[in-house]
Formats: structure tokens, sequence, C-alpha cells
């Protein structure tokens, strides 16, 4: 049998880099809660990178668990994410 993929949402960002997690608070912030109707994320990893401090991981001065956030935490909690 075929897995089913469908997602009920009203507003799908993909990617979950810096423009769909801010793209997800701002949204979250400008509507009202009525008016919201269920917003999603979509994106091939659970993680966000803060790709500014990445030199740094390199020269080893900062661990790399310094500069990836969850994205379920860095967007709230009233994006619901979904990661393929
Ligand atoms: C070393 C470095 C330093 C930087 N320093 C600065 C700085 O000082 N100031 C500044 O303003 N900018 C800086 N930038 C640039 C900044 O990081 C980028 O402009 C920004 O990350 C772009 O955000 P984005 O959301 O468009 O893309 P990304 O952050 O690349 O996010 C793309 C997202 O889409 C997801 N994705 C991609 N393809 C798929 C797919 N097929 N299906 C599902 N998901 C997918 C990825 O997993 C990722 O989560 C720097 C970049 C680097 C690399």
């Amino acid at each position: 049998m075929e897995k089913q993929n469908k997602l009920d949402l009203e507003v799908v960002i993909l990617g979950g880099g810096f423009a769909g997690v801010y793209c997800g608070k701002s949204l979250l912030k400008t509507l009202s809660k009525g008016s919201r109707g269920r917003i999603g994320l979509v994106s091939d990893e659970n993680y966000m990178e803060f790709q500014p401090m990445l030199p740094e991981v390199v020269s080893g001065s900062l661990s790399p668990r310094h500069v990836v956030n969850l994205i379920s935490l860095r967007a709230g909690s009233s994006v619901e994410s979904h990661f393929r």
C-alpha cells in the first residue's frame, strides 16, 4: 500500500534556514491567533545552522553544537515542523 504524505496546512514554508524560520516567527507575530490557520515548515534537516559562526567551528574555537539549533525550538511551538 502507498504511504499517504498529505499535510493539512494553510501556510507552508519551505526550508528551515534563516529565511524559513524567521518567516514562521514573523507570521506568528503578525497574524492574530484567530486568523493564523495552520503554519507548517518543511525542511530536510531538523536543525538550523548559525552560518556566520561556521569559521569559528572550522578553526576549532567553537564546538559545532554551539552553532546549531533545533528548528522546533527556534521557530516556536505554533509552527508545525516537518522534516523530509
Ligand atoms: C560562513 C558564512 C558566514 C555568513 N555570515 C553572514 C553574516 O555575517 N551576515 C549575514 O547577513 N549573512 C551571513 N551569511 C549568509 C547567511 O547565512 C545566508 O544568507 C542565510 O543563511 C540564507 O538563509 P536561507 O534561509 O535563504 O538559506 P539556508 O540558511 O541555506 O536555508 C535553506 C534551508 O532549506 C533546506 N533545504 C534545502 N533544500 C531542501 C529540500 N530540497 N527539501 C527540504 N529542505 C531543503 C535546508 O536544509 C536549509 O534548512 C553567512 C554565510 C556563511 C556560509
